[in-house]
Formats: structure tokens, C-alpha cells, sequence
């Protein structure tokens, strides 16, 4: 297949140079600092903040990799998935110009994005099922159509998308195609990191903030061929991952085992919830999930929404949302937050 990344990219961002960190030239962890106008006597917390984290993040990609199956070099460090959502657009969408093909419904921050970096949209829904179109979607793309973004268990529906649909799209889409894995761990669909050697054009979306326990700490992951990664470390901010969290997630990594166990958990509860959710007369309809939440079709969904909130259980009203149209999206809880949730939902329907 032929993929010019080169003219792809927005002509300033190919010819910038990546920054030096001021610690390049030695890399050794004893010496005496005086290159980064740190504070020499530590920090007033319990722990030692006061040196500035490896802007590579050499030890934490090195674990990744072993546990994804990439390379470290195919490995990109983002700010949360949002902050690597942010640098595509200003690395390949020049504002004005170019464009992004989205597939509504879906993640709400590949258009917040779009238009804080002044890019147009060009929006091709999913089928009824939550499906690809993907010969709607070449319809819809141009040349300077710089980005398709696939998400996959896609959110707010929870479905995995046809395999075959992403792969053609990946050989016929001239731009870069993001596929988003956010809820992959919630799923049995293989990563598509295992087509990373096979499309220079795909970039796989992941995230520590849904299975893995860490949303607080904002660690997201790009995989993609060592060119892009290049492109990405590039133009993000030099420290845009803080020590703590490189070091909170080693030690999580490290523990593996319990994260599994963790997720084995919320798949009994999505189970639990959907067995328990199909009693109620009123449910019209409960999406199939590969994610760790639930699209639930009610009647009066912004009623039921607000008398839920009165009842103090908050769920995501996408009663408003194309093909979402009265649906509520419940987040998969532990037994006695579904078990409040259920007790609500009889008060109030
Ligand atoms: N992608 C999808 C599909 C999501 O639903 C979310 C968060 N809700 C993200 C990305 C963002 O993840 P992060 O916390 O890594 O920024």
C-alpha cells in the first residue's frame, strides 16, 4: 500500500527538530544536578517531587511493550487518550483546510477537539446496529480527509465494530486511521495492535483509565509505526507524563494479576446488570456490550434520568444522541452501586 506520511503531515511540523530534554547528554541516576533549575532540597511531601520526570518515559514503555506486544518505539505517552486525541489534529489537520471523517454516535472529544483546532467535520453515522458504512465513508472522504476515527468497543453504544469493515477501511482510507480501544479490555476482539506492522496509516488508541483502575492519574497510549510516534513526541509537551504516574503505573503493571481479576469482576456485574435490567417491563432495549457499560433503551429517558439523580444514581443521559434516541448509558458498578442502581430504577419506573 502506498502511505506518504510526508504529505500528510502539516508542512511546520515536518520540518521542526524533536526538543533536547536538558538531561540528555547523561543519563545516570547519581550525579549532582544543577542543569534544571529544580529545588535542591526536596519537596515538603511525603514523597520527593522536586526533580522533573523522564520526558521519554523509557522504564514505563519498556513494561508496556512487554505487556502489549509492541515495541517500545511504536509507543506513544499522552496526557490521557484526550491529550493524543489533540496532538493528531495539530500534527496533520492544518486548521481551515483539512478535515476528519467521525462516526457518530460516538466519542464526544473527537469533535471537541475538531473544533478547537479549527477543523472540519464530516460526520458518516453508524447503521442502526452501530456498524460502519465504509464505502459511505470513502464517499465522504477527500484528499484532505487527514483522519478517520474508529472507535471500537465504541462509546456510547458499547459494540464492537466488523473487523473486516476496519480492515478495509485501513487499506482504502488515504489518511491516518485512528482505531480507539479504549473498552478493548472489556472485550474478546483481538487488539488491532497486531496490524500495526501490517498499515502504516493505523494508529491504536488505549487507555489506563477504564480497566486498569487509573483515570485519576491521565495515562493514555498511542501505538503506531515508529514514524508517527516520532511525529507525536515531537510536538507534546516535554513532561506531559508527571513521575507519580509513571511510577503508579509500573507498580499497577507490576500487579497485573489483580487488574485481571478486577476485570473478570466487572464483566460478572455487566452480566448481572444485564440479566436483572431485561426483568424490567419498561426496558425496551439493552445494546450488546464488549465495553464496561450498558446503552439501555427506556421510555421518557430524561424523566427516568432526573428521577434516577433525585434517587442520588447518576447515569449518562444520551436520550439526545443520534441512534441513542431515550437511551441511558449506565456504567457497569460494583454489586451494591448496581443493586442501588436497580432499586432506583424500581422507585422510579
Ligand atoms: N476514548 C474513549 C472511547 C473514551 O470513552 C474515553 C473516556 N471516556 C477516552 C478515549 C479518554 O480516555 P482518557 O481518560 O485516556 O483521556
Amino acid at each position: 500500500m502506498s502511505f506518504d506520511l510526508n504529505s500528510l503531515l502539516r508542512p511546520h511540523i515536518a520540518k521542526l527538530q524533536p526538543y533536547t530534554s536538558a538531561r540528555d547528554e547523561y543519563t545516570g541516576k547519581e550525579g549532582v544536578f544543577l542543569d534544571a533549575n529544580e529545588n535542591p532540597f526536596g519537596s515538603i511531601t511525603e514523597q520527593d517531587f522536586n526533580r522533573y520526570p523522564d520526558p521519554y518515559q523509557s522504564e514505563l514503555k519498556g513494561e508496556i511493550s512487554k505487556i502489549k506486544g509492541v515495541r517500545p518505539s511504536q509507543i506513544f505517552m499522552g496526557n490521557g487518550s484526550d491529550e493524543a486525541i489533540d496532538l493528531l489534529y495539530r500534527a496533520f489537520c492544518n486548521p481551515g483546510k483539512d478535515n476528519v471523517i467521525l462516526l457518530p454516535p460516538t466519542y464526544g472529544m473527537y469533535e471537541v477537539s475538531a473544533n478547537i483546532n479549527d477543523v472540519e467535520i464530516r460526520k458518516v453515522s453508524l447503521t442502526s446496529d452501530f456498524q460502519l458504512q465504509p464505502e459511505k465513508i470513502l464517499a465522504a472522504a477527500d484528499s484532505n480527509s487527514k483522519i478517520l476515527f474508529i472507535c471500537s468497543p465504541n462509546n456510547p453504544s458499547a459494540n464492537k465494530v466488523k473487523r473486516e469493515d476496519v480492515l478495509f477501511l485501513l487499506k482504502n482510507f488515504k489518511g491516518l486511521v485512528v482505531v480507539d480501544e479504549a473498552y478493548i479490555d472489556f472485550s474478546d476482539e483481538p487488539s488491532f495492535t497486531t496490524e500495526l506492522d501490517n498499515f502504516p496509516n493505523l494508529l491504536v488508541m488505549q487507555t489506563f483509565s477504564k480497566a486498569w483502575g487509573l483515570a485519576s492519574l491521565r495515562l493514555g497510549m498511542a501505538f503506531a509505526s515508529e514514524e508517527i510516534i516520532r511525529i507525536l513526541n515531537k510536538i507534546k509537551p516535554p513532561y506531559n507524563i508527571s513521575g507519580l504516574t509513571q511510577e503508579t503505573v509500573l507498580a499497577a503493571i507490576a500487579n497485573k494479576p489483580k487488574v485481571e481479576t478486577m476485570i473478570r469482576e466487572i464483566l460478572e456485574e455487566r452480566e448481572f446488570l444485564l440479566s436483572e435490567l431485561k426483568k424490567f417491563p419498561f426496558v425496551q432495549k439493552i445494546h450488546p456490550s464488549h465495553a464496561n457499560f450498558l446503552l439501555v433503551k427506556v421510555p421518557h429517558a430524561n424523566q427516568v434520568y432526573d428521577d434516577l439523580i433525585a434517587e442520588k444514581v447518576i447515569v449518562r443521559n444520551r436520550a439526545k444522541v443520534l441512534l441513542c434516541e431515550d437511551c441511558l448509558r449506565i456504567t457497569v458498578g460494583t454489586r451494591e452501586e448496581n443493586e442501588a442502581l436497580l432499586k432506583a430504577l424500581n422507585k422510579v419506573c
